[in-house]
């Protein structure tokens, strides 16, 4: 019997966790062929997500947890979820039912024909923040997908299954500032992309501000490519052609019509400072990575847990 264990983040869930497992235990009891296991993991939550978590593994003896030390972010969840799971194939999903559980069945028909993932991506926003938003994640998408080698189609969610292999090759990258829509593609294997239905969150709040968001897009553009730093150059490059050419421009003027006026030259001014501004801001943000990284700091903390690495 091929064995599956279920990644699933949660931050302050306490209200919607019973019903997610719930619900997902009705789809499992369809799926008799293989044995599944809960690995929820607690991302330092306020509520009592970790009491709950407690009583759901005293109910079901397939659900573990992790539960960590303080809030250290989804993307640091989702890790201690991968590095603990044993399983031949590895959902990741979320605890807020927005990623229906009822498509287990087509997606892991799609790894048991041979794919070494099948992945979902949204077809519509629905309930999910206006028109500003989803502009934003339009752009966001374009950006990543332009700028960087690693592919996503638009939409694209944290909501997939994986094989071992797989697994085993996003694990072994350790990196602190982790960007996992990023990382699922950068390990290459074969991904199959499958439209499902956005279900907006009935239970809880999204946890995610636009400032969160804007900081989650930059994370995912400068984790993955280096080009900002390519333009720095380009911009450069240009802005000396054009020094040149105010430079003839000025001892034109100056013979022709003695002397040029001084706005022109604050314009400059301020030009040329701004692109400095610009391009430090964005040699900055590749340093912070260095240094951050540089630190090899733990990615996340466990407090408690009762499930060991490589534990079947
Ligand atoms: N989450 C987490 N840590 C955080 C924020 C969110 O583990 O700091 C979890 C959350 O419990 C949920 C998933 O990540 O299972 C997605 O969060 P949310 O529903 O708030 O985001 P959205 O669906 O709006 O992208
Ligand atoms: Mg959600």
């Amino acid at each position: 019997m091929k064995t599956v264990d279920l990644v699933v983040p949660c931050f302050n869930e306490e209200e919607v966790l019973p019903e997610f497992v719930r619900v997902t235990n009705q789809v499992i009891a369809t799926l008799p062929e293989y044995s599944f296991r809960y690995i929820l993991v607690n991302d330092g939550s306020r509520d009592g997500t970790l009491s709950v978590m407690e009583s759901l593994a005293k109910e079901f003896d397939n659900v573990k947890y992790i539960s960590f030390s303080r809030n250290f972010g989804k993307e640091a969840a989702m890790y201690a979820g991968l590095e603990h799971t044993s399983a031949d194939y590895v959902f990741v999903m979320d605890a807020d039912l927005q990623h229906p559980p009822a498509m287990f069945p087509q997606m892991l028909a799609e790894v048991s024909k041979g794919h070494d993932c099948c992945a979902l991506y949204r077809e519509e926003r629905k309930g999910d923040g206006g028109a500003l938003r989803t502009g934003f994640s339009k752009l966001f998408f374009k950006l990543q997908n332009s700028m960087s080698s690693v592919k996503m189609p638009y939409g694209a969610v944290d909501y997939r299954v994986m094989s071992r292999q797989m697994v085993d090759s996003i694990v072994a990258m350790s990196e602190a500032q982790r960007f996992s829509k990023g990382l699922f593609c950068w390990v290459g294997f074969d991904t199959k992309w499958l439209p499902y239905e956005n279900v907006e969150r009935t239970i809880g709040t999204s946890s995610w501000s636009f400032w969160g968001l804007f900081k989650y897009a930059i994370d995912g553009i400068t984790a993955f490519s280096v080009s900002p730093l390519k333009w720095i150059f380009v911009i450069g490059i240009l802005m000396l052609l054009g020094a040149f050419g105010l430079l003839l421009a000025w001892i034109i003027m100056a013979i022709v019509a003695e002397g040029g006026t001084v706005v022109p030259t604050l314009c400059g001014i301020f030009f040329v400072g701004g692109i400095i501004e610009t391009s430090l801001g964005i040699i900055g943000e590749y340093m912070g990575r260095v240094y951050i990284e540089t630190k090899n700091r733990p990615i996340y903390i466990a407090k408690t847990k009762n499930i060991e690495k490589n534990e079947k």
